[in-house]
């Protein structure tokens, strides 16, 4: 589970105490702490692309 802090790369993480999202569109970028002081984030996954 990616944390404040940490450089988890692009996506969209929730925070996993109040649901916050937070965008990160570059590898580069780190985590902020939540404004709820949540430090444990959810990565959002798109939705898989399932080949048939
Ligand atoms: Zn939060």
């Amino acid at each position: 589970m990616p944390k404040a802090g940490e450089k988890p790369g692009k996506g969209t993480y929730e925070c996993s105490g109040c649901g916050e999202e937070q965008n990160l569109n570059r590898d580069v970028e780190k985590l902020k702490e939540c404004l709820c002081g949540g430090t444990e984030f959810k990565k959002k996954g798109k939705k898989a692309t399932v080949k048939k």
